[in-house]
């Protein structure tokens, strides 16, 4: 038999556990919309949350994040401590359509965690491409934080923070012919807490490629002629007069302008290291 004071001192429980208890864990959820019309440059945009005051008077910390991104907005960092969460998130440029895109953060707060348990560092490193790399690894973690530096001048010139994905493709910015890259990658679930990095080289050499634009043959068919090597004319009685083509001097074909008659190009080659 249900009895009333029974079922309030139930409620009463379940309230004190769930409810009243000061250390539950509790969240936090926001979000940042951005946009920029046509023709505006790329455009980064920094965001810093900090722990509200009443949950750090209750004796709580940040204890994980997760974040959801649409649009085109990418992250470049991030950074998660008891304190305070901090991303840096960036747009495109916008070259024929406005770009505009929202990240969604969770932020999640409880009780201080003596030791916060890190996923191992990703292995198995791979890059490939021309002059934009594509780079690829494996790990179990939902969020990898990718960098790329320029060993030359030693500085950044990208990264992302790349969502339920293992490999991604340099969106801005190229690599150059001559140039000494290293890149790194962590990872990290919603502990927001990243693994160390594991760290890969590359160059950028050169590569003899085919030419898309003959097939390798190093000519085209003669536009002039369409290939027959004369042109025709309407003669006297309307008999037809053949002529030698002026532009292919009678061979039906033209160089190649792309390879200027080679049949393949140079183009940018990355060397793993
Ligand atoms: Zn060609
Ligand atoms: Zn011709």
């Amino acid at each position: 038999m249900f009895n009333l004071r029974g079922i309030v001192g139930l409620i009463a429980v379940f309230a004190l556990v769930f409810c009243l208890n000061p250390l539950a864990a509790q969240e936090l959820n926001t979000n940042f919309a951005h946009s920029l019309g046509v023709g505006s440059s790329a455009s980064s945009y920094e965001h810093r949350i900090d722990l509200p005051e009443n949950w750090a008077a209750e004796g709580k910390f940040f204890i994980g994040r997760s974040l959801s991104l649409d649009g085109k907005l990418v992250i470049e960092r991030e950074e998660l401590t008891k304190t305070y969460y901090y991303v840096k998130v960036r747009l495109p440029k916008a070259t024929l359509w406005f770009a505009k895109g929202t990240i969604d953060i969770t932020l999640k707060a409880g009780a201080a965690q003596a030791s916060i348990p890190v996923l191992d560092a990703p292995v198995n490193l791979k890059v490939a491409g021309e002059s934009y790399p594509s780079f690829g690894w494996s790990g179990n973690g939902a969020y990898s934080a990718i960098s790329l530096l320029d060993r030359n001048s030693g500085s950044t010139l990208w990264e992302r923070v790349i969502l339920n994905d293992q490999n991604c493709v340099m969106d801005e910015g190229s690599v150059k012919v001559g140039g000494k890259y290293t890149w790194a990658v962590k990872q990290t679930d919603e502990t927001g807490r990243y693994s160390s990095e594991t760290q890969a080289q590359f160059r950028v050499g050169t590569k003899q490629e085919r030419c898309r634009h003959c097939f390798g043959n190093g000519y085209i068919t003669c536009k002039s002629c369409n290939g027959s090597g004369h042109i025709v004319s309407n003669g006297p009685n309307n008999t037809p007069v053949y002529k030698v083509c002026y532009t292919c001097n009678g061979t039906g074909r033209e160089r190649c302008q792309f390879c200027n008659g080679q049949g393949h190009v140079t183009v940018p080659a990355i060397i793993p290291e």
